[in-house]
């Protein structure tokens, strides 16, 4: 996609889709993942809650980039429990409050939305950067995205960026100690093992870059 190039409706359901077939692949790896350092349920719990979101797609207004992103956010609150499916959940419905109505969306809009989205993760889980959550990924990725919407890439190099930024914040999360959620509750035993959700994170926005680098 080119730097003029609107992010559609058809876009975020491809998104969503690939999303749903990533988390189904990587469902024992995240699961492993969780397994050192928390429950052994982040892979079940994405699986489960993109299984469902898979499932209500058509159900969704295909015009509506907002109506597709709040659907998204309302069905992953209401299949994923823990820690995960409000942070995520939320944050979808962030996503979809800030394009609501929208046929289609500027690289520039999705930068916008996902301040609001990274926002209420931050305010719901009360976490800082260097807590080893979610966030670690999140936040370099927020940053690249912004960075590379205003160097005038398009949203699929935009989001290319912002995956890469991503898994290096998730890479960076191996030795960090735990301040939030279950694995802080191995204190320093929770060091030498990637976070869980960080994975996840860099799993979803290499999927967008995925699945719009092939519109
Ligand atoms: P649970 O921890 O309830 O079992 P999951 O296993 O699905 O939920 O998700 C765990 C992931 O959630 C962690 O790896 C971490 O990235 C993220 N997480 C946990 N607590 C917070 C928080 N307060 N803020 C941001 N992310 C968090
Ligand atoms: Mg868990």
């Amino acid at each position: 996609m080119s730097s003029t190039d609107r992010i559609t409706g058809d876009d975020v359901v491809a998104w969503l889709r690939l999303a749903a077939d990533v988390f189904h692949g990587e469902k024992e790896h995240l699961t492993a993942l969780d397994s050192a350092i928390g429950d052994a349920d982040h892979g079940i719990n994405m699986d489960r809650g993109f299984q469902a979101v898979l499932a209500k797609l058509p159900t969704f207004p295909q015009d509506d980039v907002g109506a597709i992103l709040k659907g998204t956010g309302m069905t992953l609150i209401s299949t994923v429990g823990g820690a995960s499916g409000p942070l995520y959940g939320s944050f979808f419905l962030q996503l979809g409050t800030a394009t609501a109505g929208k046929a289609d969306i500027s690289v520039e809009d999705f930068a916008g939305a996902l301040d609001n989205g990274v926002a209420r993760v931050q305010g719901l889980g009360k976490a800082e950067p260097g807590d080893k959550t979610m966030l670690e990924a999140l936040l370099p990725a927020q940053a690249a995205i912004h960075k590379a919407a205003g160097a005038g890439e398009g949203p699929s190099e935009a989001l290319a960026a912002g995956a890469a930024a991503a898994e290096e914040g998730m890479l960076a999360t191996i030795p960090l100690v735990a301040r939030k959620g279950r694995a802080s509750y191995l204190g320093e035993r929770s060091a030498g093992h990637q976070d869980p959700g960080a994975t996840s994170t860099h799993l979803l926005l290499k999927a967008a870059a995925d699945a719009w680098s092939r519109a």
